[in-house]
């Protein structure tokens, strides 16, 4: 895989509740030019979502399917639920371009792509929380979780922050400071993006 690529993709984990929505929101306003490429789930649509802008929901049936099809570049099980999948054709052929690529994903998917995408190509942040108890409050706030899937989510969380000091970068989000953690989001991606001679 490694010759034929150019580019940079830079993959965002973070626990459930922490903001990584909101910093990949701002980074598409702030990088228009950057690939966003949608993933693939098999979790309903929630309100206010819209399929095809940060996800493709698809059946487990389908998803099945391009498992076998061998069109991921990694896919998971996320918070022991719904299945999650980046797919591996638009990535590649960004990276082949010599694009930047930005795309969030799990504790997981981090370990799986750190296995395929070369080291010279990856740049891995994680969006940590102050504590469990901040994330819960926040998710709390959210609404409309059920008491389940709230649970399911602080399990994730617990185990997706023993692995944070495995990523290139880690990026605190503080209690009412998501700007500052976009600011320094963006810093990493301008640093990285320059250092690796790439157009911003
Ligand atoms: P949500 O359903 O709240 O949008 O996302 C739930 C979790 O799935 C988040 O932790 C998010 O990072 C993760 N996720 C989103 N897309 C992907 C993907 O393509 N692959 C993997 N492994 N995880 C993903």
């Amino acid at each position: 895989m490694s010759e034929a690529l150019k580019g940079k993709l830079f993959i965002i984990s973070g626990p459930s509740g922490v903001g990584k929505g909101t910093v990949i929101r701002a980074l598409k306003e702030l990088f228009p030019q950057f690939v966003f490429p949608i993933s693939q789930t098999t979790r309903e649509i929630r309100p206010g979502e819209k399929d095809g802008d940060v996800y493709h929901f698809i059946s487990a049936d389908e998803f099945k399917a391009g498992i076998e099809n061998g069109e991921f570049l990694e896919w998971a099980q996320v918070h022991q639920q719904n299945y999650y999948g980046t797919l591996k054709a638009p990535i590649l052929e960004a990276l082949e371009q010599g694009k930047v690529v930005v795309r969030e994903v799990d504790v997981q998917g981090f370990h799986s792509i750190s296995r395929v995408v070369p080291k010279e190509h990856l740049v891995t942040i994680f969006i940590k929380a102050e504590s469990t108890e901040k994330l819960l409050a926040r998710i709390a706030k959210r609404g409309k979780l059920p008491e389940e899937e709230i649970k399911r989510r602080m399990h994730s969380a617990e185990l997706e922050m023993k692995d944070a000091n495995m990523f290139d970068y880690q990026v605190w989000s503080l209690e009412n400071k998501i700007p500052e953690c976009v600011e320094a989001v963006r810093q990493i991606i301008v640093d990285e993006t320059k250092k690796a001679g790439l157009k911003i």
